[in-house]
């Protein structure tokens, strides 16, 4: 049997320097790693190009700071003929740019070091983690948001801080939803993963545990029928993957995602808006008719964070609002992501959409629909106000106690309840109050 395309088959031979590679090798994931592409003269000859030798210096400097590697899969995608605006090119080719660092850039604007209670975790939200199981990935995305790990291989987790994640989890109550992430988890092997996975499930408190992965985009021949068999012993599971254009969609990400999908695990997809990739409402919405052809659920679409080395792929944020609104009604309700700022300083996921709440009075609202239609909503004259006090036992409403997990309200929640004393939160260091200390 052949290889798919004869891109595909060029691409395969010389990068094996054999004379007839096929289908099997090909599709061999271990064989796609192995002769992933790190070297900006490999790339030039499979793509059949030259840079100018100015250009091929700034991109050595870059690639210094911020190493690449592609599959050739990935690589296979790009459209040669105009391979500068190819959002797979884009995605994966240094871009001399990158070492412009802006005012506003961080190495780590979300927090993730500060927020780690144990080596590995990230602990930001209070029922769930993220677990940085693997710091390597199949390709090194230019707008990553940890770029400053990648290739890093002081920060590879061996054994000994996976179990000393795993004790954080074990004994942390509180974290009922546990996020393999990484790099990419999918790099490690199926039984290390599966040995992971195990001791994940042996925690009680444990509901679900996700991954994080963009092995169907970047190398969907990872997605093996026995990695799914290994997968499904540990329901429920699920997957985010990461698309951002629907080039990126192609018969062999199709077959990975069914596989995923029939093994009954759910898709999500995570999305980041990239200036000249995806900033274009049509390409968001033919990727979200894509996804949900597939099975995959958009998930979320980031704003890019402010990590060192992005300024050129961040758009401003009414980009995505724009994205937004020619989403929300336009098209199923289940094809739209969440739009979301990652706020800078670890505060979590800010959902921003365009507004639909034009005005309120005590017993009206006024909303526009996504056609501009402008609308009322009455509201009841007969809802009774009742005092809460999250105790639960005497009221009407059933909710089994045992379910009630939470029953302390924080943040804007304690200030809307009715048993809380709270009236304002204010930001430590008020001149205002500091000078009623004072006196
Ligand atoms: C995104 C993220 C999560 C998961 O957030 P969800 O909104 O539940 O998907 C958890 N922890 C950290 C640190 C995150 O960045």
């Amino acid at each position: 049997m052949s290889i798919y395309s004869n891109n595909q088959q060029q691409i395969a031979e010389y990068l094996s320097r054999e004379d007839k590679v096929t289908l099997s090798r090909w599709t061999d994931w271990r064989w796609q790693l192995k002769h992933s592409i790190t070297r900006v003269e490999t790339f030039e000859k499979l793509l059949g190009i030259e840079l100018e030798v100015m250009e091929r210096r700034k991109i050595s400097l870059t690639l210094k700071k911020f190493p690449l590697s592609m599959t050739p899969y990935y690589l296979s995608l790009i459209d040669r003929s105009d391979f500068r605006n190819d959002p797979v090119f884009r995605q994966a080719f240094p871009d001399p740019q990158e070492l412009e660092i802006d005012k506003c850039d961080m190495v780590d604007p979300l927090a993730e070091d500060q927020d780690s209670p144990a080596p590995g975790i990230t602990h930001r939200y209070p029922d769930r983690v993220l677990f940085h199981v693997s710091n390597v990935c199949a390709m090194y995305c230019r707008h990553c948001t940890r770029k400053r790990k990648v290739g890093d291989i002081d920060s590879i987790p061996d054994r000994n801080q996976i179990l000393a994640g795993l004790d954080y989890i074990r004994k942390t109550l509180e974290i009922r939803d546990v996020l393999l992430s990484g790099g990419d988890p999918l790099m490690l092997n199926d039984a290390y993963l599966d040995w992971i996975l195990t001791e994940l499930r042996q925690i009680e408190h444990v509901q679900v545990v996700r991954i994080g992965s963009r092995m169907p985009v970047v190398l969907p021949y990872r997605v093996t029928d026995e990695l799914v068999e290994m997968l499904k012993k540990h329901q429920p599971l699920w997957l985010n993957t990461h698309f951002n254009h629907p080039c990126e969609i192609t018969s062999s990400s199709r077959v990975a995602l069914k596989k995923l999908a029939d093994a009954g695990i759910p898709l999500g997809n995570q999305s980041v808006l990239l200036a000249g990739v995806n900033d274009c409402p049509r390409i968001i919405k033919s990727l979200v008719h894509k996804l949900v052809e597939n099975r995959v659920r958009p998930y979320y679409l980031y704003q890019c964070d402010l990590s060192e080395g992005l300024s050129h792929f961040r758009t401003p944020v009414g980009k995505g609002v724009e994205i937004m609104e020619s989403l929300i009604g336009h098209t199923s309700g289940f094809s739209v992501p969440t739009y979301v700022i990652d706020a800078p300083g670890g505060g979590g996921k800010i959902p921003l959409m365009p507004n639909y709440l034009i005005s309120l009075s005590t017993n009206k609202v006024v909303l526009r629909n996504y056609e501009g239609v402008i609308t009322t909503y009455r509201e009841p004259d007969s809802y009774k106000q009742k005092f809460c006090d999250r105790k639960c036992e005497g009221c009407n409403l059933k909710l089994k106690l045992e379910d009630g997990e939470e029953a302390d309200a924080t943040g804007i929640e304690m200030l809307l309840d009715d048993c809380d004393e709270t009236i304002s939160l204010t930001p430590a260091e008020n001149q205002r109050l500091e000078r009623r200390d004072e006196c």
